[in-house]
């Protein structure tokens, strides 16, 4: 047979796509750019959101059809994040004209909800500017920043299902709003000063008050006066950051004698008059989650020192919303910002409850009407050696998620008892909630539990397994063990571990280094010390820090000198005491003694938090603290720049014999035997030179440097073991910056690889991501 003669091409003119995205596509002017693209390459067809995503069918040439795909991920709008585009090539039904299609809710899909954004350049401007019809409108917002997570009551994201839904637009809002090619295509909470809310000014009593409510608020605190501020997530307590007595009375008036205090400028130029900034640091308070972050604080700053006693260390940010833009230009001064709450307490939502719950803390408040759906603090990040960290993961992040390596089934896991956050799982999604709190009394439970609710709603989520502390008495512990099971109970140094190896999406074997206050450890004792080999599957106890008294278990984080007196007995009971120890009176020192010796009420821990407090009271660094922290951050802002000869203080490693492991621990390289890190030397040492007279920020300084050299050891110690080169930093120590400075170098030098965290908080409030990672490996391999 010779060849066919070619037939005509019979190539169809029309070719079609049907495309499937999946990420944060809603409320950020995705659709609109789609439109625009469907209108550059002359593709007709339509696009719609539904309860996972969005969904857009485009008819036209095959190469526009390909230029459109590509430019599609390019061009897509500021805060959209494309997490996957599934494309099919589907028959041409030739469209006319390219349109926005309504939305379809689907049951039992989901997506992705975008945080809160801070007010984009082109709003701020806008407010700014007195020929605009938005000049001055306090709730100005589009498609590219804006009110999300903390208005929706449900998806999909249309203004009916959240708090906007009370507001009727004006003819121009709507317009725009039905306009594809405005910046308020669909932007939900669209608004302006004729049909948007409004704010009012009121006194304790709710009663309003006469007068333009900024300029009003503004004059009383430039008086020095506190005034709660609906901000987006909740109450704010502000009051002038360069007024002490102003900063003294919200102190006292929030029974928060001691922890900092945030502050917020008016602009970029008005940080650098605060601190020293760093480009990371920079980039991070001027990015669209606009978090609170600890920055090295100028000596020359006009900021009360009460603002953050005795720190070298100041927490800024940026206005997020128009209400503060348009109120820090009005003050002209920097503002404390701070939760509208009484230490422990949630942060206040709704305007009644901020009566009752504040009206003993603010002279006035400056309120509105538009309902918060969701309490949402603000974030707060560091940038130590390493590269930027969470310490509070809330707005502006939450409730985006954290990818997960492999997908997991529905877990919920129930996070820690202080700086609570729970976590969710559903595919390859881990979604952390944002920060709730110390789950220590009925409001934060309430909070706790309705939060656990509207995720569960929101991302169409029911759990299918439970992960808690091993802890038996915490309210997370409860809560979860009264759910349906089945219940994985996660030792908590094991999930700090485990949060840290998900989010960098590792899942060979590492030593976890965890250093922090207290976790419930499997021998019934109070860890805190520990170097983990592990993974999400399981973990060898390795080494930790030997087992000292704790007088009074978990209270002592309260009593750093009682803590110290305890130490000192365990560990030099031949040597005079420090001097701040001395002055105790007799009978209270007596007291701890024969707690100690008898063992009443005194559990042993391995904390190294413990170490940092009572090292500090024995300097006389901190007598009483209170917040969990306090003497630990004392000693590193006492701490003064190490001399370059400077060693560590002696310490030893000492082989302890049987190793406690936990979970599936088969494939783990074997240890023959565990350490203990025995201390007793370096508090001989460091009391010696106290007492010889050494400055105490020397000591302070050599204290930092002791243990990063421990850590160094002993990882070096344990890789000679197992060949495991890989650590991982976590637990609430490593929010120490000097330590952090320390122990990078070292074990980079040492040819270690270091992981520490991006995405969670090395605190507890990073704990349930791990929880729910070992409860997903432990319910696979069962
Ligand atoms: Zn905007
Ligand atoms: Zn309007
Ligand atoms: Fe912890």
């Amino acid at each position: 047979m010779g060849r066919m003669a070619d037939l005509p091409h019979a190539a169809p003119l029309n070719a079609a796509l049907r495309l499937q995205v999946r990420g944060v596509v809603q409320g950020v002017g995705f659709r609109p750019t789609v439109y625009r693209l469907a209108g550059r390459y002359q593709l007709h067809g339509w696009v719609r959101n539904t309860s996972w995503g969005v969904e857009i069918w485009v008819e036209g040439r095959a190469e526009a059809l390909a230029a459109f795909q590509r430019t599609l991920r390019e061009e897509a709008p500021p805060l959209a994040r494309l997490e996957e585009v599934r494309a099919e090539d589907v028959p041409a039904q030739g469209h006319g004209d390219f349109t926005i299609r309504a939305s379809t809710p689907q049951e039992g899909a989901y997506q992705l909800i975008s945080p809160d954004i801070a007010t984009c350049p082109a709003c701020l401007s806008e407010i700014l500017d007195a020929t605009n019809r938005r000049y001055r409108y306090p709730f100005t917002n589009c498609t590219h920043c804006g009110p999300r997570f903390t208005i929706i009551a449900d998806v999909p994201y249309d203004r009916p299902l959240t708090t906007m839904r009370a507001f009727t637009m004006c003819p121009r809002c709507q317009a725009e709003y039905d306009d594809p090619l405005d910046r308020r295509f669909h932007a939900q909470p669209n608004a302006c000063a004729v049909c948007g809310p409004q704010v009012t000014l009121e006194d304790g009593a709710g009663q309003r008050l006469a007068g333009d409510p900024l300029a009003q608020t503004a004059a009383l605190l430039r008086q020095g006066q506190i005034v709660a501020i609906k901000g987006l997530g909740g109450y704010q307590l502000a009051c002038d950051a360069t007024n002490p007595a102003a900063v003294r009375l919200l102190r006292a008036r929030k029974q928060r004698p001691h922890k900092p205090f945030a502050v917020m400028v008016t602009d970029a130029a008005a940080l650098e008059q605060h601190a020293t900034l760093s480009a990371a640091e920079r980039a991070l308070l001027a990015s669209p989650a606009a978090p609170i972050v600890l920055c090295r604080w100028r000596e020359s700053s006009p900021l009360a020192a009460e603002v953050a006693p005795a720190s070298r260390v100041i927490g800024l940010m940026l206005p997020y919303t128009p209400l503060h833009h348009l109120l820090l230009r009005e003050v002209g001064r920097p503002l404390v910002m701070t939760s509208g709450n009484l230490s422990e307490e949630p942060i206040a939502r709704d305007n009644d409850e901020a009566r009752r719950r504040l009206g003993g803390l603010a002279a006035a408040f400056l309120t509105h009407n538009r309902d918060i759906y969701a309490r949402y603090d603000d974030s707060v990040w560091f940038v130590p050696a390493g590269g930027p960290q969470p310490l509070r993961r809330a707005r502006g992040y939450a409730p985006y998620p954290i990818t997960l390596p492999e997908a997991t089934t529905p877990i919920l896991a129930s996070g820690a008892a202080w700086k609570n956050t729970f976590c969710l799982t559903r595919d390859r999604y881990a979604f952390l909630s944002q920060h709730i709190g110390d789950l220590e009394n009925a409001e934060t439970l309430t909070h706790y539990e309705e939060s656990i609710a509207l995720y569960e709603r929101l991302f169409r989520l029911s759990p299918q397994a439970v992960a808690h502390d091993m802890h038996p008495d915490y309210l997370a512990t409860r809560y979860a063990r009264a759910l349906p099971g089945p219940h994985v109970a996660v030792q908590h140094h094991h999930a700090h571990l485990a949060a840290c190896l998900a989010e960098h999406g590792v899942t060979e074997a590492t030593l976890g280094v965890i250093l922090d206050g207290t976790g419930y450890g499997l021998d019934g004792r109070i860890w805190g010390g520990e170097f983990l080999l592990g993974d999400g599957r399981g973990f060898r106890r390795a080494a930790h820090l030997a087992y000292l008294p704790l007088p009074g278990g978990e209270a002592a984080i309260h009593r750093p000198l009682r803590l110290a007196l305890a130490y000192a007995q365990s560990l030099a009971s031949e040597l005079p005491l420090p001097l701040a120890l001395a002055a105790i009176p007799a009978t209270e020192r007596e007291i701890v003694a024969q707690m100690v010796a008898r063992g009443v009420n005194t559990p042993l821990t391995s904390s190294m938090g413990r170490l940092f407090d009572a090292v500090a009271a024995a300097l006389g660094l901190c007598d009483v603290a209170s917040y969990e922290g306090q003497a630990a951050i004392a000693l590193e802002m006492a701490a003064t720049p190490l001399a370059e000869h400077e060693s560590a203080y002696p310490f030893a490693l000492v082989a302890q014999g049987e190793v406690q492991q936990w979970g599936q621990v088969a494939h783990l390289p074997p240890l023959g035997q565990a350490f203990a890190l025995n201390v007793a030397p370096l508090w001989r040492a460091l009391c010696a030179e106290h007492a010889a007279g050494r400055p105490r920020g020397e000591i302070a300084a050599r204290l930092h440097l002791t243990v990063a050299e421990m850590i160094v050891t002993t990882s070096q110690r344990l890789r000679e073991a197992t060949g495991v080169a890989r650590v991982a930093l976590s637990g609430g120590c490593f929010q120490n910056r000097l330590l952090l400075a320390l122990v990078l170098p070292r074990l980079n030098a040492a040819g270690f690889t270091v992981l520490t965290h991006r995405q969670v908080p090395c605190n507890d409030g990073g704990l349930a991501l791990g929880q729910a990672w070992v409860a997903h490996y432990t319910l696979k391999g069962a």
